[in-house]
């Protein structure tokens, strides 16, 4: 049976790597610090006979007995809102937490995947993004804590398979929705969700003419889990390619939860990125992946999960 260790393993991301994993097999070990990440996402993985959670800041040295065949390090504040109230903790665990992770694939002879970001692109003036982009991150504006940490994670992933021969794996994340984000993390899907719920308007930053690109969870995962088990060394983009701007995906949020709100425009975000969108050719290629859930499909189910918890 293979061991697969998840940092951020109570978060949005790693709890849904957490089932995945199990689902194939695998024994799991999710730790957390749950300054993010919230024990309710794995609730339902309590009872299982091979999932153990552990409670801990991954920025500290990571014991574990035995061996480990993956660490999928997910840990970090991923929210724009989060990592500018956790701006050192954002740092520390992009580097020490990298760090600490690489030491024990090392250790444990173990594939390490970092989840890193479309955030190292920053507000790219390539378009859509490719992974041999270099990006244009401001490194000291209120997102540098978080584009830089995910950018010095890059590297150290890459002197650590290139001076020690770890098998690193390096999965560039684009904006990703689903059941369990946080309705208070402030990222645009959980907030136009929450605000249409609670019939309070809908606040877009700017004009709204900035464009995302959406991918449903359950396909990011699957994006992930398939990088894991390749042999591919250099970074892949995983993300939805169907684009959109922040106004046309609050007229879609308003045309699926008829209420009483409307559009009011609040001052955009310092650096915030005027477009984003994955080039997937390299995940294609090499993972033959794309995603399978359409916007329609995911959106309707996360707007569900948000109906249900707000109602616990
Ligand atoms: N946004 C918005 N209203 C909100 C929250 C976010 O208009 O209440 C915009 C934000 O300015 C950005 C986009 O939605 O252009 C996506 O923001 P998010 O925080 O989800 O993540 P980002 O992609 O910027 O990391």
């Amino acid at each position: 049976m293979k061991t697969s260790i998840i940092t951020g393993g109570a978060g949005f991301l790693g709890s849904h790597l957490a089932d995945r994993l199990l689902g194939e097999g695998h024994r799991v070990i999710a730790i957390d610090n749950l300054i993010t990440g919230n024990p309710r996402n794995i609730e339902h993985l309590s009872g299982e006979a091979h999932f153990d959670f552990v409670e801990q800041d991954v920025t500290e040295e990571i014991r574990i007995p035995g061996s480990v065949d993956h660490v999928y390090h997910m840990a970090s504040p991923a929210s724009p809102i989060d990592y500018l109230q956790i701006p050192i903790q954002t740092l520390k665990v992009g580097a020490l937490g990298t760090h600490n992770a690489l030491g024990l694939a090392k250790l444990k002879g173990a594939v390490m995947l970092l989840a890193s970001t479309s955030e190292v692109y920053g507000d790219p003036l390539v378009h859509p993004q490719t992974e041999d982009y270099w990006g244009n991150v401001n490194p000291v504006g209120p997102r540098g804590c978080y584009d830089e940490a995910k950018r010095f994670a890059e590297a150290i992933a890459m002197a650590y398979h290139r001076h020690h021969g770890v098998q690193t794996r390096i999965v560039r994340i684009f904006n990703t929705y689903g059941p369990r984000m946080r309705l208070d993390d402030g990222r645009v899907v959980p907030a136009f969700i929450g605000q249409a719920l609670e019939g309070r308007d809908l606040t877009v930053f700017g004009d709204g003419s900035q464009t995302r690109s959406f991918c449903y969870v359950a396909d990011l995962i699957d994006g992930i889990f398939r990088l894991s088990q390749s042999d591919e060394v250099m970074p892949v983009n995983i993300g939805n390619p169907d684009e959109m701007t922040i106004l046309q995906f609050a007229e879609q949020i308003l045309k699926r939860m008829p209420c009483e709100s409307e559009i009011v425009h609040k001052p955009l975000p310092e650096d915030d990125p005027k477009v984003r969108r994955p080039d997937i050719s390299r995940a294609r290629d090499l993972l033959d992946w794309q995603p399978e859930v359409s916007f329609d499909e995911g959106i309707t189910q996360t707007i569900e999960f948000f109906r249900e918890d707000r109602e616990k």
